[in-house]
């Protein structure tokens, strides 16, 4: 009985802020992607979410990732946004039916992700994003904005299973800070422009826009952002999660 009582607030609790969430993303912009970033999260909480319609999540963890593909419907669409490791691409491709790699930083790892995929059972292409390091902080993960049209280049030529959805960046937490526009995000903006001009495509993403900043990240065109604290509450560090 008790037990219930907790289980329904909590998913009531998710409801309200799902709902707040979700409406404050389709207000400013209706076609921008909502992915719920639910790592620490229980499955038990993405459930009660994706119950609520919600299709798109945000994991960065691959050993958690795949715990949790194993728990929850076929239809989630999974996205990674951790830190990607060569050696845990092919695990990545050949586990999760509907996948999105958003931190795709070099031609080796599209590789192995594309050669990955093609062995494995899913029809489905890859949708990836290139990480773009736009805060020059030397401690963000990305790639140099000058090395991104090579590995977009072979991404589309060479990597068949990958379907290039565009470019994902995080910024400094300065800039998320300022109600100004975010130099980071525009540095986004600008990186995409012109590599759209170079090759001649258009239709590019732009994965940008956390709990902290996503409003502005969607005034300055983000078509996909990632919100986790915001919905479902404080977590942990990964220190403390380390340490326990
Ligand atoms: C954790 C994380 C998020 C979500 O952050 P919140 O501040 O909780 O919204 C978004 N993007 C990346 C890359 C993350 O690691």
């Amino acid at each position: 009985m008790l037990r219930t009582a907790v289980r329904m607030s909590r998913a009531s609790e998710l409801a309200t802020n799902y709902s707040a969430v979700k409406t404050a993303v389709s207000s400013l912009s209706p076609t921008t992607r909502l992915v719920c970033v639910s790592k620490y999260k229980p499955a038990s909480d993405i459930q009660a979410v994706y119950d609520l319609g919600q299709r798109h999540f945000g994991e960065n963890y691959v050993q958690e990732l795949m715990e949790k593909v194993a728990a929850l419907p076929q239809e989630v669409q999974w996205h990674f946004i951790g830190s990607l490791q060569s050696n845990k691409c092919a695990q990545l491709a050949k586990g999760i039916p509907n996948l999105w790699v958003e931190t795709v930083d070099g031609e080796k790892k599209a590789k192995k992700l594309n050669d990955a995929r093609a062995q494995s059972e899913h029809e489905a292409p890859v949708h990836v994003f290139v990480q773009v390091n736009t805060s020059g902080e030397a401690q963000k993960s990305g790639m140099e904005p000058e090395d991104v049209p090579k590995v977009v280049d072979y991404i589309l030529k060479e990597c068949p299973k990958l379907k290039l959805a565009g470019l994902m960046t995080i910024g400094s937490i300065e800039q998320s800070k300022g109600s100004e526009e975010n130099k980071d995000f525009a540095t986004l903006v600008q990186i995409r422009d012109s590599l759209e001009q170079a090759l001649d495509i258009t239709g590019l993403e732009l994965s940008m826009g956390m709990s902290s900043d996503y409003e502005e990240a969607i005034k300055q065109g983000s078509t996909n952002v990632r919100i986790g604290s915001t919905i479902f509450g404080g977590r942990k560090t990964k220190e403390e999660v380390k340490s326990q």
